[in-house]
């Protein structure tokens, strides 16, 4: 079974510290959501992750399968086979679905392997049939002009047409409108099964709904504070973040406490 590894990850911009001890382990099948405000560092770990080149991994690991992913550069790591949805996709204009979605499964082939033109076609149509896309959609340029839900279901085609072993998906915290989100959820839930993990990273609750998760973090201040099933979303949602901020200085104070006693 496939494995992602977030060892004690600290990730920088500049020289600020975002991310601060964040681990988590990720098993080939499994859905896990990661919550937090905005501002937490949820973005910046799914960057970092992808191996954008802004963000600085200070000290940390991440390991795909037990192999350190740190010393390869982002396209190397997308074709061990990690996929990152954007939260804000690029515009093409001029280049078409279909031939965009060729280039990217040409680029995982091996040098001087060439795609076979039937073959890829055959497997694209079945791909966006699963996904119930209509084929008219291939022969638009990728992204330009397109709405929320349409950048999507093109995002969630390309994931489907690479089949990664992990798909980081970083959702919009404000943005994503009602169509957009379903295109998302039947997309995740149709493509998802035991060879792929998929993490989400979202603000609101709300795609939860669409989307079970097998495992909810709550991230705060660039870690990890609080883990539950999908139970801990309904109790986000319901109490907000103030509860686990409260939770935390209360987590403290205690502590503090303790030490206080054994002084
Ligand atoms: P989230 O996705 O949880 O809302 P982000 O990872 O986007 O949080 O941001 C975490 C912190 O890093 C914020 O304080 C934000 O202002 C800062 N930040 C994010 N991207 C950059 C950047 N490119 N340059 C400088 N600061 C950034
Ligand atoms: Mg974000």
């Amino acid at each position: 079974m496939s494995s992602l590894v977030i060892k004690d990850l600290h990730v920088a911009i500049g020289d600020k510290k975002i991310v601060q001890g964040l681990s988590l382990t990720i098993n080939g099948g499994e859905v896990h959501a990661i919550m937090g405000p905005n501002g937490t560092g949820k973005s910046t770990l799914s960057k970092a992750i992808a191996g954008h080149p802004d963000y600085t991994i200070t000290s940390g690991d991440v390991l795909l399968d037990g192999r350190s992913i740190l010393d390869r550069e982002a396209d190397e790591r997308a074709r061990a086979g990690l996929f990152l949805a954007f939260q804000y996709p690029s515009e093409i204009p001029g280049v078409s679905i279909a031939n965009f979605l060729r280039a990217a499964v040409q680029a995982r082939l091996a040098e001087g392997e060439e795609i076979d033109a039937t073959a890829y076609y055959k497997r694209l149509y079945s791909k966006m049939d699963l996904l119930k896309i209509d084929r008219k959609f291939t022969s638009r340029a990728v992204n330009d002009g397109f709405s929320g839900g349409e950048k999507k279901r093109c995002e969630i085609l390309q994931m489907a047409m690479l089949e990664p072993k992990f798909a980081l998906m970083d959702e919009t915290d404000s943005g994503l409108d009602i169509d957009a989100l379903r295109i998302v959820a039947d997309g995740v839930n149709t493509l998802r099964g035991p060879n792929l993990g998929v993490l989400m990273i979202t603000h609101y609750q709300r795609l939860l709904n669409y989307i079970v998760p097998d495992h909810v973090h709550v991230m705060w201040d660039g870690r990890i504070v609080k883990s539950g099933d999908k139970s801990l979303a309904l109790e986000l949602e319901a109490k907000g973040y103030d509860w686990v901020k409260k939770e935390l200085a209360a987590t403290a104070t205690a502590a503090a406490a303790t030490a206080a006693t054994v002084a």
